[in-house]
């Protein structure tokens, strides 16, 4: 049996930033409101679904320093049929070309709000089996926290907008917008898909070919100084592939192309750190003081992008 999902991991709530930093405050909408659905408060497990979706998006304020900003992230109305992705999510872009990592990010680095909307966004699947809590979860059931705290992380920027002919797959331009990871992406030769304005210069079948690579100095560095292998499956799969790292390789990573039920808690490795790191995020435990940014307002229309992920229900 088939399922998609994704999963996430475990929170730290607790810790304590140093004073010097900013962080990250979230405003979270929940469309299911009062209902019984999802993370309705009239469903018995309602509120306990928010603390633990709350928790993912604590985790992220306490990994990286960033303005003092408050986030906008929308929840939005669940979906319970238990069929296709267990969650998806994305954030969002100006249709410029060039690369860059979504309004989430922008927002959060630069403490200006770009659009005045929301920064980002996630739909789950409570029609799968869901461990509520944010504690382990017990047989059969999809850990909330590990797939809250992967999907927020393709919030982040953690995403490719490249299609499988190499154009943007938000308006099939090239150069068209896509991704700082874009921007990273190599073969296992160590030849770029993209020129520095956006052009794609790859070859597509490297795209489909198990052939695709991430070249960030962090990455390389955490990953004993080899390229890190991205998921480029021999069927493209828009919004899957080249937006996570290869399952097979990387089973302890966050932001793994699927997940399996009763896998316990992830927080991030140091794969998924390092990335991170190298489109632009800065680790609250390092000593860099952010340098200020000024917003440069972009003309251009927001695509929406949802990223969803697949992944095996264990027989
Ligand atoms: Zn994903």
């Amino acid at each position: 049996m088939r399922a998609t999902v994704f999963v996430v991991f475990l929170v730290l709530v607790s810790f304590v930033p140093p004073a010097t930093a900013g962080i990250i405050s979230w405003n979270v909408t929940y469309a299911d409101g009062n209902s019984a659905v999802g993370f309705g408060l009239g469903n018995a497990v309602g509120q306990t679904r928010r603390n633990t979706f709350e928790a993912a998006l604590n985790y992220v304020s306490a990994t990286f320093d960033t303005a003092d900003v408050t986030l906008d992230f929308a929840v939005n109305a669940s979906e319970t049929d238990g069929g296709g992705f267990l969650a998806s999510a994305g954030t969002y872009f100006f249709v410029t070309p060039g690369f860059s990592n979504g309004i989430l990010y922008q927002h959060a680095t630069t403490g200006i709000d770009p659009t005045g909307g929301s920064d980002g966004f996630v739909t789950f699947d409570f029609g799968y089996n869901w461990n509520p809590e944010n504690d382990t979860p017990t047989v059969g059931q999809f850990d909330l926290f590990t797939i809250a705290l992967h999907e927020v992380t393709h919030a982040l920027g953690f995403l490719s907008l490249t299609g499988a002919d190499g154009t943007s797959r938000l308006n099939s331009v090239d150069p068209g917008p896509h991704s700082v990871l874009d921007s990273f992406l190599v073969n296992g030769s160590g030849d770029p898909f993209f020129a520095a304005g956006g052009d794609f210069i790859g070859n597509t079948a490297d795209l489909t070919g198990n052939n695709v690579f991430f070249s960030g100095a962090n990455a390389v560095a955490a990953n004993g100084g080899n390229l890190v292998r991205m998921y480029a499956p021999a069927t493209f799969a828009s919004g899957s592939s080249l937006s996570h790292v290869d399952l097979t390789t990387y089973p302890g990573a966050v932001m793994t192309p699927a997940i399996d039920p009763n896998v316990a808690k992830k927080t991030y490795s140091e794969i998924d750190l390092g990335i991170l790191q190298d489109i632009g995020w800065t680790l609250r435990s390092s000593a860099t003081v952010p340098e200020p940014n000024s917003f440069i307002a972009l003309a251009g229309i927001c695509g929406l992008c949802a990223y969803r992920r697949r992944a095996s229900l264990a027989a």
